[in-house]
């Protein structure tokens, strides 16, 4: 039986994570998620690591099964999740090479499904009641100190807190579109960091963006817009350090049975009408 204590979701650009692995092909109640799950070891914890969109980058943001995804994780136990992902920056000041460990996200997605409790029977005939879980504070608050205090200890300052946005995709904004995400505030966009925020949280599982910035969002550039190509090419400039980072993250993150944080009280006093994995 394998066993895994934390899980690290890899984005574009970013398809391995540690170099000694097993691989395990998990299946869920929703599916397959995006790939197999590849488990070792690193600085005594055991680690899981799942490439979001497939280790060959075939499945786009609004496909990707967040469901099978975090469920997969948590069925080989993992409670702690990392996850980096490429986005683009709404300020002139978070230019390509940014890391931003956001503390908000705002939810653009239109055709996801976000949540397990939608009173659909699972495959053992088991019906998830209505759930409504606190989403005030979508990210684990003690992984995001241990991922800040990770970053700086490679001499990487990252901008701690922010507001990603998470828009469906996969095409990119248009010039007004970003423009108007930036005069709300919001610090960064994505395609993939929600619906997968809400559904680690109906887990309980602790939950934290790292947010790579790859480009400057067209409303905050002057040039040709963004292009895929581009966002590959500074991503694979920054991939190096960014695994680095997590490397140091990952062993610092607390064991699992010590959690007191927000995220494992989640669901404190639901009726789930299901048994999580
Ligand atoms: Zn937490």
């Amino acid at each position: 039986m394998v066993n895994a204590e934390i899980g690290v979701i890899g984005g574009s650009g970013f398809y391995s994570f540690l170099e000694d692995v097993s691989e395990v092909q998990v299946e869920t109640p929703y599916g397959p998620p995006s790939d197999s799950l590849y488990v070792g070891e690193l600085a005594g914890r055991s680690v899981a690591f799942l490439p979001r969109h497939g280790r060959s980058h075939t499945v786009p943001p609004h496909r990707i099964n967040y469901r099978a995804n975090l469920w997969a994780l948590r069925s080989v136990g993992v409670r702690q999740v990392l996850g980096p992902c490429a986005v683009g920056g709404l300020r002139a000041e978070y230019g390509p090479g940014t890391l931003l460990v956001p503390d908000q996200l705002v939810d653009r997605t239109q055709s996801r499904v976000q949540t397990y409790f939608d009173g659909v029977p699972l495959p053992d005939g088991s019906v998830p009641n209505v759930v409504h879980p606190t989403f005030a504070d979508p990210y684990c608050p003690v992984g995001r100190s241990v991922a800040v205090a990770a970053a700086r200890g490679r001499d990487w300052e990252p901008v701690d807190g922010g507001t990603m946005v998470v828009v469906e995709g996969p095409r990119f904004s248009t010039r007004a579109e970003s423009r108007w995400y930036a005069s709300a505030g919001w610090s960064v966009i994505g395609m993939t960091g929600h619906p997968e925020a809400v559904l680690a949280r109906e887990l309980g599982l602790c939950y934290t963006s790292m947010a790579l910035v790859t480009d400057l969002d067209a409303g905050a550039e002057t040039g040709e817009g963004v292009s895929h190509t581009e966002v590959l090419r500074v991503f694979g400039e920054n991939v190096g350090r960014l695994r680095e980072v997590l490397f140091d993250a990952v062993a610092a993150l607390p064991p699992t049975a010590t959690r007191d944080c927000l995220c494992t009280h989640a669901l404190d006093g639901w009726d789930l009408g299901i048994e999580l994995p």
